[in-house]
């Protein structure tokens, strides 16, 4: 739960590209170690079966050169025509000489009579010694011998010293010599050990030096009897024998691929196969394990190479799909990230923002078209609420306007009414107070005013009413301020005049209404009253009071006429 919210933190780019990855690279790893063992496994197999052929051509060859030699022992033993001669002849030399020269391995040939007394041999060595007590001599009488290996005994001192340094070792030949029925003695040969060496070297391929191959031979008992490079004398001492744990391949056409991995005596590991010397006849069947060996490093050096090539493609392919990966990630995101940019800019009403068609994918342009769509019908819906709340407002506002003159308005004449004038009073009031200027004010009201309405009916009375707010207006100054308060009774604020001139213009006004002649009801007079501003502490509905009063002082009076306050 944890690493899913984790995960969900990232950018769709950072998931994409971590989905893709950790399969590519574990795909790859799992696919090119799969493939890099199968490899492995076959180049594996493939070293132990060659390893496994070495040894058995060189057992083969061991035991051909093995039956060749037994035959040349047989061969000149049975040349009964020369042995007739004596076994010292100059004959008998000859051929003992002439063997020798086509088979120079073979150190020592020489005759034994029956008594065991060397008679005659290349090279004149031994000649008159006895070998009774020789193993060749003993068997040689009987019939056809090949020897295991072993030591020189009489022949060490007689002999060149070896090429390795080596003690002198032979493999005995030994056959029978008769005349007739009689066995009259017994040919031996010593043939050189130098000789397996050459062999088992000449199986060896010219690029063992690198492959590190080698081959040894092992007795019957498992006695390490010959080891390449000189070192069987040391590889003995330090007690290498056959490894246990090797199965030898002692069948003609058997499985070559019995190699094992083994531990030799030097603590190393060698890839060793292992094959029993197949005889070619009974006297040569000495029992020899051929066994080739070669260090497990360099015998799988190449299936590791492989193994670590796999990988490493395996991982090179692995970082460019990762890297493919992101990038396609990246190509999808900055789609979304710019549709959710534009979406924003939108959002917060930026001037000519929009969405844009997006192309990466058929999912993402359908998205952005939609998109588009939408904030385009959003938008226009918008303007045009837009539009409407404007014009209601507009037209709230010219209403309301309506609605206040109208409140503030007498509808008969079209002067302002008595909340009208109040506003307006306050306002002159409140200047006069602070400039220290004059203020006055006339009341004005019709005479007999009921008689008009009984006489001549309501209209020619409002007709009367407009024509004395028309004369008002046109007699005053355009800063005076003139209402009807109700009824048939006016008044007029003159700013910046005092109660002289105001009474002066009450007067004249009083006089003008009179000469004044209606066409249909006839001379309409007017009272009026004059009251000003005293002091800074007055106001208006003191003074309108006061004006009141005046008008009054004038009714009683007789009418048409003006009074001033007291
Ligand atoms: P006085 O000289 O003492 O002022 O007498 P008057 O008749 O003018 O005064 P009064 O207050 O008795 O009468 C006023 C009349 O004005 C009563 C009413 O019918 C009339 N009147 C008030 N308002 C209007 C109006 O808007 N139009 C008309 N035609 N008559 C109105
Ligand atoms: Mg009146
Ligand atoms: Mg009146």
């Amino acid at each position: 739960m944890m690493l899913i919210t984790r995960f969900s933190d990232h950018s769709l780019r950072m998931q994409i590209a971590l989905v893709f990855g950790t399969l590519v690279v574990t795909l790859s790893v799992l696919l090119s170690l799969g493939f890099g063992e199968l490899l492995k496994h076959r180049i594996q197999r493939d070293a132990g079966s060659s390893l496994q052929v070495v040894a058995e051509n060189a057992g083969k060859l061991l035991s051909l050169g093995l039956m060749q030699r037994s035959l040349e022992a047989e061969v000149m033993a049975s040349a009964e025509v020369v042995w007739s001669k004596g076994l010292d002849s100059a004959e008998a030399q000859h051929m003992l000489a002439r063997s020798q020269a086509m088979q120079p391995t073979n150190l020592w040939i020489g005759v034994a009579d029956a008594q065991g007394v060397v008679r005659n041999a290349t090279r004149g060595l031994l000649v008159g010694q006895s070998v009774a007590q020789r193993p060749w001599f003993q068997h040689g009488l009987e019939g056809v011998h090949v020897g295991d290996v072993h030591p020189a005994k009489l022949l060490e001192s007689l002999l060149p010293p070896t090429a390795t340094g080596e003690p002198h070792r032979f493999v005995d030949f030994a056959a029978p010599i008769r005349i007739g029925p009689t066995t009259v003695g017994v040919l031996g040969i010593h043939g050189s050990w130098q000789w397996t060496r050459e062999v088992l070297e000449s199986l060896t391929p010219a690029s063992s030096d690198e492959s590190a191959l080698e081959l040894f031979i092992f007795d019957r008992e498992g006695q390490l009897i010959f080891a390449p490079g000189g070192q069987t004398e040391v590889m003995r001492s330090a007690g290498q024998r056959l490894p246990e744990d090797i199965s030898v391949n002692n069948n003609r056409d058997g499985d070559r691929t019995q190699t094992t991995v083994v531990r030799w005596r030097d603590g190393k590991r060698y890839l060793t196969a292992a094959t029993q010397l197949q005889p070619r006849n009974a006297a040569s069947d000495l029992g020899w394990r051929i066994v080739a060996r070669q260090p497990v490093e360099l015998a799988f050096a190449e299936a590791d190479n492989t193994v670590q090539l796999a990988l490493v493609i395996g991982l090179t392919a692995a970082l460019l799909a990762s890297a493919l990966a992101w990038l396609a990630a990246r190509r999808l995101s900055v789609d979304l990230y710019a549709l959710a940019d534009a979406a924003s800019a939108v959002e917060a009403g930026l001037p000519g923002s929009d969405i844009p068609t997006m192309q990466s994918s058929r999912e993402v342009q359908q998205l952005s078209q939609s998109l588009g769509r939408m904030t385009h019908r959003l938008l226009a819906a918008r303007e045009a609420m837009e539009e409407k709340v404007r014009l209601r407002t507009l037209e709230l506002e010219a209403a309301n306007r309506a609605l206040d003159l109208q409140a503030r308005t007498d509808a008969l004449t079209g002067l302002l009414n008595r909340r009208g004038f109040e506003t307006q009073m306050a306002f002159a009031v409140a200047l006069a107070r602070r400039s220290s200027r004059p203020l006055s004010l006339i009341t004005v009201d019709v005479d007999h005013f009921k008689r008009v309405n009984d006489t001549y009916g309501h209209e020619a009375g409002d007709e009367v009413l407009r024509r004395l707010a028309r004369t008002l207006e046109s007699r005053l100054r355009g800063s005076d301020v003139v209402a009807r308060l109700g009824g048939e009774e006016f008044v007029a604020l003159l700013p910046d005049t005092d109660l002289d001139g105001a009474q002066s213009i009450a007067q004249a006004l009083v006089t003008a209404m009179a000469e004044q002649q209606n066409p249909v009801v006839g001379t309409i007079t007017v009272s009026a009253g004059v009251a000003t501003m005293r002091s800074a502490d007055d106001n208006g509905a003191a003074m309108l009071r006061r004006g009141d009063a005046a008008l009054y002082e004038a009714k009683g009076q007789g009418r048409n006429r003006v009074c001033v306050e007291a």
